[in-house]
């Protein structure tokens, strides 16, 4: 091989080698993604509620145990490409299983000593979203939601259709004394007492037999659930469940089933899960109003989440988590408590229970 040749062969080469190099050299010495912003976040709440001064360390540990573990569950969805729907649906199916929430297993009483239970979820992508009120006999009531979602041309089933529609999705029936906790029955004869109406002797159905037991950390500040994520797509989801509250009418219906009030998702902007007085939620349109206020007038998530619980809401109405499509997280409440958690790709992965004013 003449020089010439020689330099034919290696030039490209070498120019190759040179451009690998100032390659490797600019990503290390640029901020990593993770840095400067979330290729994926997850934030989740166990309801808005008043922190018991008396709340012991059992029960707390037991609280934070039970959102961690629901938190490493949506992180393993993430971090591994799936996406921000199937996150928030895993997640608060484990938070409906776990009887120390106020959704599935562990949901509230109404006045007549039965279970009504609300669910809702929305995909921010697509703008869909599918929602359940007043199911009485399904263990998952997000599932159910999810369900509506994709099989049906609604966003809402109530009652018994809503039962009906989920038996034929071959969903996990169960008799209403699987939500039966001694916790949540102390509440309504509480409830009761405080409306001035007489105590029940028992619920609607007989005592199931585990009634005897109490379950650790079942008296923790925890309530209703919800989970909001980005996926490493850039799409966002939002998802909440409840019993709805202690004492209500049969038949009453919050704001957690409804997209818009208790929980929303666009990709523009963000996704919300909303806990507290269901009826203000719905009043003032809050789930929707906080993604319309970073629209209409720049807000930043959490400027967006602060205004709605401070100008909108009164105070103690209840609590908001919300993540934008940066991945930013804001989790405030205008009550003592919101069990919350918050995990992300950065390698962030909190828990807390009280709210500081
Ligand atoms: N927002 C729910 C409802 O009104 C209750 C709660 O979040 O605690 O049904």
């Amino acid at each position: 091989m003449n020089k010439h040749q020689l330099r034919t062969v290696c030039a490209p080469i070498i120019l190759a080698l040179v451009l690998v190099g100032l390659l490797t050299v600019s990503v290390l010495a640029a901020p990593s993604d993770d840095r400067l912003l979330a290729r994926w976040a997850i934030a989740i709440h166990g309801g808005a509620g008043s922190l018991l001064p008396g709340l012991d360390r059992v029960r707390r540990d037991s609280l934070e145990q039970s959102l961690r573990q629901a938190l490493q569950a949506g992180t393993k969805i993430l971090s591994t490409g799936g996406s921000a729907l199937d996150a928030v649906e895993t997640v608060v199916v484990m938070l409906e299983d776990d009887p120390q929430f106020n959704a599935g297993k562990g949901a509230v009483f109404t006045r007549a000593g039965t279970h009504e239970l609300d669910a809702s979820i929305m995909d921010g992508a697509r703008l869909r979203c599918g929602g359940v009120a007043g199911i009485r006999f399904q263990k998952n009531p997000i599932k159910v939601a999810r369900l509506v979602m994709e099989h049906t041309p609604h966003v809402l089933l109530a009652g018994e259709g809503a039962d009906a529609f989920a038996s034929e999705q071959r969903q996990e029936r169960v008799a209403q004394d699987y939500f039966y906790t001694n916790r949540r029955f102390r509440e309504l004869q509480k409830a009761l007492a405080e409306m001035g109406e007489k105590p029940l002797e028992k619920p609607a159905y007989p005592l199931p037999v585990d009634s005897r037991t109490d379950i650790p950390g079942e008296d923790g500040p925890s309530g209703t659930v919800g989970c909001v994520a980005l996926d490493s797509r850039g799409n966002l989801a939002a998802a909440t469940s409840t019993g709805g509250l202690t004492g209500k009418l049969p038949g009453r219906v919050g704001d957690t089933p409804i997209c818009g009030a208790g929980t929303y998702a666009n990709n523009e902007n963000c996704a919300v899960s909303c806990t507290g007085k269901g009826e203000q939620f719905i009043r003032n349109s809050i789930a929707a109003r906080v993604a319309v206020l970073m629209d209409e007038r720049g807000f930043n998530v959490d400027e967006s989440v602060s205004y709605c619980l401070n100008e909108i809401l009164e105070p103690g109405d209840g609590g908001i988590i919300a993540v934008d499509r940066q991945g930013r997280i804001s989790m405030r409440a205008t009550t003592g408590a919101m069990p919350r958690g918050v995990a992300d790709s950065a390698g962030r992965l909190e828990t807390a229970i009280g709210i500081d004013h």
